[in-house]
């Protein structure tokens, strides 16, 4: 079993002002009561990362850091959305915790999941995702765009973890080697389960928002769902190479039906020719636009620089990473 680990949080905030004293004193209440507990080491800090922010959120993190030494306030020169934000707060937070804990500034996610979170890292876990176990407080609306979203996900061949946002616990050697995928267009939930390293989950409840509304509009959530289905697969032009096999073959049937017509003598001058020559070039066309698909999708790979392999351990009197 590891030991009691040191112990940090980070969480983006994008005009969180309504929320921020409130998650602060909920958060740090818990907290305190973990590090007394003896689950978590005395001295957590707490990333609160503002994401270019316009209303008052710097400031109150500003405040709140003076007055707590366990506050650290990372601000964003622009707004760069959720996902850089959260990355950003990862990559400080690792630096104070050998764990890391990412949530949402608006307490939708409950606090009391990260006992679960830490017990399974003490276990050996070096992700562990919190995992929603029921969405009733949700709206009617986000319940079923969210469950498309994870079904189309999957379609599309970008695997996530089903009922996972970015809450979750990773070790600092995850964060590291999350570090290394070097990738711009960035969607959390597909590049974490790519790093491997043993998982585990955990269930809790879905909170309301404890202020404020939702940063999420539905234009958000779409360009996130975009996002992971083109950062992650090249299935969609995959799907157009089979298109195009699929008119070849055609032409081919529509070429020997055309000639049958014109042998049998019941087709008008030049229909034939016609014919042919549509389906074939189209066929054509298809299966070579699919082709240079293919070196698109290969250089797309290529070109995000993603880890070719992770290593867990390495064992042997001498051995060297
Ligand atoms: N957020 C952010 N940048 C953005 C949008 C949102 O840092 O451009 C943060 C926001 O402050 C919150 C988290 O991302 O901490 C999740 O947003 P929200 O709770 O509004 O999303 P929802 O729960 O409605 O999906
Ligand atoms: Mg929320």
């Amino acid at each position: 079993m590891r030991s009691v680990p040191e112990f940090a949080v980070a969480i983006p905030c994008y005009n969180e002002e309504e929320c921020l004293e409130i998650t602060y004193k909920e958060l740090t209440k818990k907290l305190n009561t973990l590090a007394k507990q003896k689950a978590i080491k005395d001295g957590y800090r707490v990333v609160f990362v503002d994401d270019g922010s316009r209303d008052k959120t710097w400031r109150i993190i500003c405040e709140l850091a003076k007055k707590d030494k366990h506050i650290v306030g990372l601000k964003l020169a622009h707004n760069r959305g959720h996902q850089n934000a959260l990355l950003a707060g990862m990559e400080c937070a690792a630096k104070y915790g050998e764990v890391v804990v990412s949530m949402d500034a608006d307490l939708q996610d409950d606090i009391n999941a990260i006992d679960g979170f830490i017990s399974e890292y003490r276990d050996g876990a070096d992700i562990v995702y919190g995992v929603r176990s029921e969405r009733k407080k949700d709206s009617f609306f986000k319940r079923h765009t969210a469950q498309m979203f994870y079904k189309i996900m999957r379609f599309m061949g970008a695997e996530t973890v089903y009922n996972h946002a970015d809450y979750r616990l990773m070790s600092r050697r995850a964060v590291d080697e999350l570090m290394r995928y070097d990738e711009r267009n960035l969607y959390l939930r597909g590049i974490v389960p790519m790093i491997g390293f043993k998982t585990a989950e955990v269930k809790y409840g879905r909170n309301e928002r404890v202020a404020g509304e939702s940063k999420y509009p539905l234009r958000k959530m779409i360009n996130l769902a975009w996002d992971g289905i083109t950062s992650f697969s090249v299935k969609p032009i995959r799907m157009m190479l089979s298109l195009g096999f699929i008119i070849f073959f055609i032409s081919l049937a529509v070429m020997v039906y055309s000639l049958v017509m014109k042998i049998i003598g019941q087709v008008v001058d030049g229909w034939t020719f016609t014919i042919c020559s549509i389906w074939l070039l189209g066929g054509l066309q298809m299966l070579m636009l699919g082709l240079i698909g293919e070196y698109v999708g290969k250089s797309y790979i290529e070109s995000k620089h993603r880890p070719r392999y992770v290593i867990e351990e390495i064992v042997g009197s001498d051995a060297k990473s």
